[in-house]
């Protein structure tokens, strides 16, 4: 569970706004993650995602690449080549830069076609959040729906459509580019998905990778807008819901948690836990370098404990499955 932008006053916010109702906080294990690139002290989204998706630490704007442009293979591919289901689910396009990072290797991730290309280079069994433009109306003229449908993908491009679906692989492709605000009209768009990803990904026998993202909490902090920021981390946490009922219920599922980084810059100088109104400062436009924090709940969760890089976040999740390395990486 990926809050994009969702530092710690990102979160504390929104658990003045619902006065104390935030469920991320039942996770028990907690950790703070350093999230500088390997080019800047300040990371993109981009260089983020790869540390966490694969583990190596990246240029601003690249994905799941080296610095000198060596691929490198995410937790979902190795998730797939160990014939786990893996799934996606983003309130942005799929091909933005937090979801990219477990599909795709591109060394720009303004790339945002070659990125839904490269969708078809994997056997993910279900995707569901924004960028259908880049898949049915692209430059190459090429129509990657009919792509989809010919590996036996069910496409779906409305919610009620997507909770159709029982069984069998899903590419639900809701939004030409993004998913509109939650407070413009998204509805329970993340945690519908969340639900139906889980439905579908759970239902084999050897487990699943999912990686779910609230996208828009980044947006808020770029906007300076706590409103956004908070109406977009509630949106998260109850997608949180989701997946740590799921895993409650289960027994062998662990969620972590966490942010690629901060955005905003966010402070919280005054606020009333009484009437849920905390009161916003932001200090920039762009990300910051606050470490942010790491939520673990269920089997495993407590590997993730103290002062940590994001790169340990993909080597911690490695070492659970009990995966083994390819050459070369
Ligand atoms: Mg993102
Ligand atoms: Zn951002």
């Amino acid at each position: 569970m990926i809050g994009d932008g969702m530092g710690l006053s990102q979160m504390y916010a929104a658990y003045t706004a619902t006065q104390d109702k935030l469920v991320m906080t039942r996770c028990p294990n907690i950790a703070l993650v350093k999230t500088f690139s390997d080019s800047d002290y300040i990371t993109d989204s981009a260089a983020a995602g790869t540390a966490i998706a694969t583990g190596h630490k990246t240029t601003n704007g690249m994905i799941g690449m080296l610095p000198d442009k060596t691929p490198v293979t995410s937790i979902l591919k190795y998730a797939e080549d160990n014939n786990l289901a893996t799934g996606l689910v983003a309130t942005s396009a799929l091909t933005h830069a937090t979801p990219a990072s477990f599909i795709a290797s591109v060394e720009s991730r303004k790339e945002v076609e070659k990125i839904a290309l490269q969708f078809l280079y994997t056997d993910i069994d279900v995707f569901i959040g924004g960028g259908l433009d880049n898949f049915n109306n692209r430059t190459d003229s090429l129509n990657l729906i009919d792509s989809l449908l010919f590996r036996n993908y069910q496409v779906v491009k409305t919610i009620p459509e997507m909770m159709e679906i029982t069984r069998g692989k899903l590419a639900a492709l809701l939004y030409t580019n993004h998913a509109p605000k939650y407070s413009e009209g998204r509805g329970d768009m993340l945690s519908l998905s969340t639900s139906k990803a889980i439905d579908l990904l759970s239902s084999g026998q050897k487990g699943f990778f999912l990686m779910v993202e609230g996208s828009q909490i980044d947006w808020g902090g770029h906007d300076n807008d706590l409103d956004y920021v908070i109406n977009e981390t509630i949106d998260f946490d109850k997608a949180c819901e989701v997946a740590l009922d799921f895993a409650e219920r289960n027994g062998e599922t662990l969620v972590i948690i966490t942010a690629d980084h901060e955005t905003g810059g966010l402070s919280i100088p005054a606020g009333d836990l009484t009437n849920g109104k905390p009161e916003g400062k932001f200090s920039t436009g762009d990300h910051s370098a606050i470490p942010v924090p790491l939520y673990a709940k269920g089997p495993g969760s407590e590997e993730f404990h103290g002062f940590i890089d994001n790169t340990d976040i993909f080597k911690t999740m490695f070492k659970l499955f009990g995966f083994e390395k390819h050459a070369g990486n």
